[in-house]
């Protein structure tokens, strides 16, 4: 039996993730929930915050990470879910096409 949550076996391996530090949204005065729009009223937050994304120094960085793990909740790499889903059938499709 597993006594201490460090014992369990991690299932995802998240890399390194020190560019997160950089991250645009981590400066001050930055609402974290703007990354996290839960109704419609929240999407005008949402536009700013991928606004900021789109000038962030590691927005490469963070959209990989976010395909990759997949992260499946909120804005990153300025993309919002339903863009980072059309992101990854996007680049299958282009694989597809790159093995014929
Ligand atoms: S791309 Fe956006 S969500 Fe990702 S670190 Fe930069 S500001 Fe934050």
């Amino acid at each position: 039996m597993v006594s201490n949550v460090q014992d369990l076996p991690r299932t995802v391996d998240y890399g390194p993730m020190d560019w997160i530090k950089l991250g645009a949204c981590r400066e001050a005065g930055r609402d974290s929930s703007w990354w996290y729009p839960k109704s419609v009223s929240d999407l005008q937050h949402a536009a700013v915050a991928m606004s900021v994304c789109r000038q962030c120094p590691v927005q490469a960085e963070c959209l990989e990470h976010a395909l990759n793990v997949p992260e499946v909740h909120g804005i990153w790499g300025g993309l919002m879910e339903k863009d980072r889903r059309m992101e990854v059938r996007r680049r299958a499709g282009k694989d597809f096409y790159r093995r014929r």
